[in-house]
Formats: C-alpha cells, sequence, structure tokens
C-alpha cells in the first residue's frame, strides 16, 4: 500500500478555500488526499509526517503562455524602441537559432520555469521541438502548435506541413492543441482552418490578441507593420484591412468564443471590453512582457470588474527577464490595486489552470488533484498579511517543491 505524506507547514494556502494556519496537506503517491488542520485529518498507520516549518504551501504556479524555444532570446531583441522593432529583431535573431539551439533553449526553459515554482505552462511552439522535453519533465503542460501565413498563395503548403507537424506531435504529446499567431499574421483563411483543428482537437485556440498599437494600425490599413510584413513576404493586395479593433475583428471572424485564449488584451477600448464580457473567452495577461516592450499596461481592473478570469503568462525571454509567475503576480498588483492579493493568487494558479482545461488536475489544493505543491518561505503570523506578502514579496522568497525532486 502506498504510504501517505503529511506536509504540515506555517499555512496551507488550497486557493479554493481560505489559508489555513498550522494545517497539514496528506499526499498519497501523487495525489492529494486531504488538506486542513491536525483535527481534520486522520493520520494512519505507516503514514508520515514532514514539517516544513515557517512557510506556506501553495499549488504550482501555472504559466498560461510562453514561448520555451526563444529562451535562448535573452537580451538580444531590440526592447527599447517600437513593438515593430521588437518583432523584427527578434525574427532575426530566430533566424539565426539551429536545430541544438533550439534544444538547448528549451530545457534552459523549463529549467527557469522549475525554479520559479511553476507547475503548468502552455508553451507555444512553431517547432514542436518542446514535445520530447515536456514528456520527460515533472512539468505538466499543454503544447500549442502555433501557425503563421498570410500569403493565399502559401496556404495549401502551410497547411500541409502543419497538420503533418501536428498529427505527429498529437502522438508525442496527450495534450497537444494549436495557436494563430495574431490577427496581423494569420489570414482569415488560415484563422477559419487552424480553428477547426482546434475544434475538433484540444478545444483551446490559443491568439495574441491586441498587443501593441502597431497592431490596432496594421488592421487599420496602416503603420510600420506593413513594411515588416512586407519583409517576410507578406503581399499587401491581397489583404483588406478589416478597420476594426484587434478584439473587434476576432469577434467578425467568429473566434470570440470561450474556446479561445486571447493573450495579452492591452490595446483595447471601453467597447472592446463590453464585447469580451458578452463573449468570454478565456484571457490570458502577460504585463511585465508588455511593460519591458513599452505596448502599454493591460486593463486589469476593468476586466476584473466584468468578472472575467484572468490567467497569468510570462511570454518568452525575447520579452521577458524571466519566466517568474510571482513576478507577474507583483506587476498586476502594482497596476490594478483594487485586484486584492487572493485574487491575483488566483491568476497565477487556479485561473491558469482553468484557462488550459486543467482545473481538476491542477491548480489548487484538493483532494484528487496532482500533488504539484511548492512551499515559500513566509513571516505573515496573520491570514490578513500573508496574501499581500506572497503577492508583493513571493518572489524575493525561496521556493521549494514538495513530494517531487528539486
Ligand atoms: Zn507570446
Amino acid at each position: 500500500m502506498t504510504q501517505t505524506v503529511f506536509h504540515r507547514a506555517r499555512w496551507i494556502c488550497p486557493v479554493n478555500r481560505p489559508p489555513i494556519e498550522g494545517g497539514m496537506v496528506a499526499v498519497t503517491g501523487s495525489r492529494i488526499t486531504g488538506a486542513g488542520t491536525k483535527n481534520d485529518l486522520k493520520e494512519a498507520d505507516g503514514s508520515s509526517v514532514v514539517d516544513h516549518g515557517d512557510v506556506a504551501i501553495l499549488p504550482a504556479f501555472t504559466n498560461a503562455h510562453t514561448h520555451l524555444e526563444l529562451s535562448l532570446l535573452e537580451n538580444r531583441t531590440t526592447t527599447g524602441g517600437s513593438f515593430v522593432d521588437w518583432l523584427r529583431s527578434l525574427l532575426c535573431e530566430r533566424d539565426k537559432l539551429n536545430h541544438k539551439d533550439f534544444n538547448h533553449a528549451i530545457a534552459c526553459g523549463l529549467d527557469i520555469c522549475r525554479k520559479n515554482g511553476t507547475g503548468l505552462i502552455a508553451d507555444i511552439s512553431n517547432t514542436g521541438r518542446s514535445a520530447d522535453h515536456l514528456n520527460k519533465t515533472l512539468t505538466k503542460s499543454v503544447l500549442f502548435l502555433e501557425a503563421i501565413g498570410l500569403d493565399p498563395e502559401k496556404l495549401p503548403v502551410c497547411l500541409a506541413e502543419f497538420h503533418a507537424l501536428y498529427d505527429r506531435l498529437k502522438i508525442k504529446h496527450p495534450f497537444t492543441g494549436v495557436a494563430a499567431h495574431s490577427p496581423y499574421t494569420v489570414s482569415p483563411e488560415l484563422f477559419s482552418e487552424i480553428h477547426a483543428l482546434s475544434a475538433n482537437g484540444f478545444p483551446i485556440l490559443s491568439v495574441h490578441v491586441a498587443e501593441s498599437d502597431n497592431e490596432s494600425e496594421f488592421l487599420a490599413g496602416k503603420g510600420p507593420l506593413y513594411d515588416l510584413m512586407r519583409e517576410r513576404n507578406f503581399r499587401d493586395g491581397d489583404w483588406t484591412p478589416p478597420m476594426k479593433s484587434p478584439v473587434q475583428y476576432m469577434d467578425m471572424l467568429g473566434l470570440l468564443t470561450r474556446d479561445t485564449l486571447c493573450v495579452h488584451l492591452v490595446q483595447v477600448s471601453d467597447s472592446d471590453i463590453e464585447l469580451l464580457s458578452q463573449r468570454r473567452p478565456r484571457i490570458c495577461l502577460c504585463p511585465r512582457s508588455n511593460q519591458k516592450l513599452r505596448v502599454g499596461t493591460p486593463p486589469v481592473e476593468k476586466l476584473f470588474r466584468k468578472g472575467l478570469p484572468i490567467a497569468l503568462g510570462t511570454d518568452s525571454l525575447a520579452s521577458n527577464d524571466d519566466l517568474s509567475i510571482l513576478k507577474e503576480m507583483a506587476r498586476i498588483r502594482e497596476i490594478a490595486p483594487v485586484v486584492s492579493p487572493d485574487e491575483i493568487i488566483r491568476m497565477g494558479t487556479i485561473n491558469g489552470a482553468t484557462a488550459l482545461n486543467m482545473e481538476k488536475q491542477l491548480g489548487s489544493i484538493e483532494e484528487g488533484k496532482e500533488a504539484s505543491l511548492i512551499s515559500l518561505s513566509v513571516t505573515s503570523s496573520s491570514s490578513g498579511t500573508l496574501y499581500e506578502e506572497i503577492v508583493c514579496d513571493g518572489y524575493r522568497k525561496e521556493i521549494k517543491w514538495i513530494n517531487q525532486p528539486q
């Protein structure tokens, strides 16, 4: 019979209910079999207790949007100018990477995620190379194979290659979905094809939406993204600008649905937010990537007031200094002080798991879920200050994995 281990700590933070002072989490094998005070949990013969001391035990974090294969591009992109300057430098640097570099980048990115207490990631991949790496790690994952393409002439070839790779990846990785890069790099025809794939497979479509004002300009038929797309062989004769905001454009294409994971949502108007509140797509914000690229600040408070669940992502090291969800939480606290720390912790845990259809397995400390748990050293002596300490200072604390090798 598998032994049950009781993990005791100053604080247990189940996330789905208030923190438990002096509580324990019971873990049998790789599953959580209970959480509560000593009186709530019965120690059976053969069980053992591990006292972790002055720490808070939390569910591991969810990074709902990153690109592991870009992990070698830290400090190699232009981040002081416009969004288009950054994107041009990203594409240029990515073109220099070879097979070995991509594999090294993915391994490094996974290691950084783990050190930052992330137990579930959504990895956006253009090559599919991360499937083998993700299968070998303790980090749970959804792999989104990302499509890019505006040229209608290249669509049949592009789709054939995409289908072939997608079919191979689905065999390798149990949670393989598809992503369409953005409204400025994916044609309406390709959006439609990718959406159909998502409807018949892992049912979430990830899309970067409303990241920069350059994207809004492009959809209005102007701006520097046109030049960049021409450099990348986009032919604007094939493109009729929709003259809509990115959010409106997604809706026009029938893609602003509950099965779309909209990533970024920085350049959104009040009427866009009203549309989002009606359609209720999944939402992932990456506020520190937005800050580094100087594209603006996502309207966290307005989205929150509409009752839209927000998940958090770091995006890649091409637009962020690290892959820390705790630092994303601290940034959310800065830009939306009205949102309570316990809600922000939910953004970094259960909301991310829910955005990825993984809420039954991960994202909170509940009986039956996977024991993907971390501890964070804390000093708070009251539940009133605990979540504030985790959200504002958590990234400075020591993170340890519970029940799993470090
Ligand atoms: Zn991204």
